[in-house]
């Protein structure tokens, strides 16, 4: 069995879903996963996980001709419109077949919390089985970014992340991941952000989730986002990111796919010994092999590939990280990297704590100092619960009485 059969849960793959990431069985790190891993059975088949013989398929089922797709296409990711009772383009006896046999709904809406005077949103989604997982919305003078996630919880187990403690419940769809950018691409046209309408534009794969974990759904998505209407919605590939915390076969697969997705690599650490502690993933694929691929997918996208690093008070902000850090980038030439540091947001009752302003400064300025392109990432939304996973953890006690009928609910 192949890990892209592992890894699917796309329309019509039928081999059970273990979310192991590639390599994982044999080697010296597995998925954490959450107790009811894989017990929820799949979404439902929605038109964005659908290939275009199978919409073709399900529209004749429906007695309807190919051309009906075309129009169906035109109304998701054209109009971000799933309302098919209101396609009046559409045979009126139809539309309610229609609905229900393409657009399902694969994320309900729980709790949105807004911040930075409007322009940041984050959203809490229910699935179709209980599941909880979030996006973040953050408008921005010249860009409007939208954070999505990509599995159930995340199997990494780095111990200072919200999202790492809930472990890996499953794999989301295609469809489950597309739907977030389809809303947030809507609630901009409409105006539903401070600002005025506007166009969402850039899409980054950080939120809940290791993408190189679900490879097949999330590269589904990416080119659903980035087609041109009617076929996707339009948004450059060059403004996607796909982050990883350093799965070394996936970040080669999406080099060869020439895509020209930006690749974001979360390192933390410039050591193996340190961030053998802070992400367990590089027990399996170390430091070394993670900047080699890393600067192979620079070399193959002639994109920066950006390098994410969680500043950690006395953990791994200190000069010593930041030299280290430079050299090991400098080791493969310049300008290939750009680095983010970013403040940790602690996670409440944890011994990871986000460092103090002057390491935070004194990281940054030994980074420029040789020669190293490197930004404090802002972080948007501290007010509300802005660390991966925190607000999907909290969801559980927001939504318990909406959910009271299912016990099924998000580990
Ligand atoms: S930091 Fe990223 S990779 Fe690590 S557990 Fe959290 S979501 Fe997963």
């Amino acid at each position: 069995m192949t890990s892209d059969q592992r890894n699917t849960n796309t329309a019509g793959g039928d081999e059970p879903e273990t979310g192991i990431t590639e390599g994982g069985t044999d080697g010296a790190f597995r998925d954490v996963l959450s107790r009811d891993h894989a017990r929820r059975g799949k979404p439902p088949v929605h038109f964005a996980d659908m290939t275009p013989e199978e919409r073709i398929a399900a529209a004749k089922e429906l007695g309807l001709p190919k051309f009906r797709v075309s129009q169906l296409a035109n109304h998701y990711y054209g109009h971000f419109d799933v309302n098919a009772e209101e396609f009046t383009d559409f045979p009126a006896a139809k539309r309610e077949a229609a609905a229900r046999m393409f657009f399902p709904e694969l994320i309900h809406e729980v709790t949105r919390q807004v911040a930075d005077e409007g322009t940041t949103i984050k959203t809490l989604w229910r699935l179709f089985d209980g599941s909880l997982i979030e996006s973040v919305l953050m408008r921005y003078p010249t860009r409007t970014t939208l954070c999505i996630s990509s599995q159930v919880g995340c199997g990494m187990g780095c111990p200072f992340c919200a999202t790492g403690k809930l472990g890996l419940t499953r794999n989301m769809s295609a469809g489950e991941i597309v739907e977030q950018v389809r809303i947030a691409a809507k609630m901009m046209r409409d105006g539903e952000v401070a600002g005025g309408p506007g166009r969402l534009s850039n899409v980054v794969f950080m939120g809940m989730g290791e993408p190189m974990g679900n490879y097949r759904s999330v590269l589904s998505a990416v080119r659903q986002i980035s087609a041109a209407p009617p076929e996707g919605f339009g948004i450059s590939a060059r403004n996607i990111t796909v982050s990883t915390v350093g799965v070394v076969p996936g970040i080669k697969k999406l080099a060869a796919e020439g895509i020209p997705v930006r690749l974001a690599v979360s390192l933390h650490a410039p050591s193996d010994q340190l961030r053998d502690e802070l992400v367990p993933m590089n027990r399996r694929f170390d430091t070394t092999a993670v900047l080699d691929a890393a600067h192979d997918y620079f070399l193959a996208s002639k994109r920066r590939v950006s390098i994410e690093y969680a500043l950690m008070r006395g953990i791994n902000d200190q000069a010593e990280h930041a030299r280290l850090l430079a050299k090991r980038l400098n080791h493969y030439g310049d300008n290939w990297a750009h680095v983010n540091p970013i403040p940790l947001n602690p996670i409440e009752g944890s011994k990871w704590t986000a460092s103090k302003p002057e390491d935070e400064q004194r990281f940054l300025d030994i980074l420029h100092a040789a020669g190293i392109t490197a930004t404090l990432r802002d972080t948007r939304g501290q007010d509300i619960d802005g660390a991966c996973g925190q607000l999907a953890a909290r969801g559980k006690d927001l939504v318990a009485k909406d959910l009271a009928p299912q016990k099924d609910v998000a580990a």
